[in-house]
């Protein structure tokens, strides 16, 4: 399975792409996601053939089942594995998480979501956030900073963080309801909507998230964004927007060992 590489030398990480892969027909070729209606022995053989591309076997990776939800969880040792042969029960519902354990791998499902991957070099920590525009409104990548940043302490001027494939604003049209929801937000989201009319938008989704990270003090020369949109490829890129059934990727993060 093919995948994008982001660089670091301490770490590990990319994007599953869908261009090779064992998934047929609307999954065709690399889905990684068993929920989405998928064979799952196809997802399974994905699954085990991207963790040997990576070189870090599928027992060490966790596949969280994410809602859209704002929930981040610190993964253990103990919870290596979780959620790769069948549905995780226990991250049900979320959409972010975070470890200080080496070679164990963080992954988010996504197509068309923000997938937002996180260093620490300093604190030795890696997190792994899925922020479709439900969680970009939910402001979970400020939540996020501000649990890792509390608890964590870990030092936001060191941050490393890449930014996956996912909808430009031009592809990302929001209707009044969306509109609405944003109200709820603790800063001001109108530099990133472009109207249409009244009632219809365009969100910068990667720009709002970006903001949530800037804001939180992580130097914009620290953030490495993909400037691939996953509505323009599809050979490369699955689109829930554009395709509705469809695979997923996965956006992934280890710190090697
Ligand atoms: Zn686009």
């Amino acid at each position: 399975m093919r995948w994008i590489v982001y660089e670091n030398n301490e770490l590990v990480a990319g994007t599953s792409l869908r261009d090779e892969g064992f998934s047929t027909d609307a999954f065709a070729c690399g889905n990684v996601a068993a929920y989405v209606g998928d064979d799952e022995a196809s997802v399974i053989r994905n699954r085990k053939d991207l963790a040997e591309a990576v070189g870090i076997p599928l027992d060490h990776w966790v596949y969280p089942q994410i809602t859209h939800s704002d929930i981040l969880v610190e993964v253990k040792r103990q919870d290596q594995g979780e959620g790769t042969l069948s549905a995780s029960l226990k991250f049900q519902g979320v959409d972010a998480l975070y470890t200080k354990e080496r070679d164990l791998v963080l992954s988010v499902f996504h197509a068309d979501c923000t997938p937002i991957l996180i260093h620490c070099p300093k604190t030795k920590i890696v997190a792994a956030i899925h922020a479709g525009w439900p969680g970009t409104i939910k402001e979970i990548v400020s939540k996020c900073m501000d649990t890792l940043i509390e608890k964590e302490k870990v030092e936001v001027s060191t941050l490393r963080v890449y930014i996956g494939p996912c909808l430009c604003q031009e592809h990302l049209e929001i209707d009044r309801p969306v509109l609405d929801k944003m109200k709820t937000m603790t800063f001001d989201v109108s530099p990133f909507l472009r109207y249409r009319d009244l009632d219809h938008a365009y969100f910068d989704m990667v720009g709002c998230n970006v903001h949530q990270l800037v804001s939180r003090g992580v130097p914009m020369e620290n953030i490495e964004i993909h400037p691939e949109c996953t509505y323009e490829d599809p050979l490369r890129f699955y689109s829930y927007r554009k395709e509705k059934v469809t695979g997923r990727h996965v956006s992934f993060i280890a710190m090697k060992k």
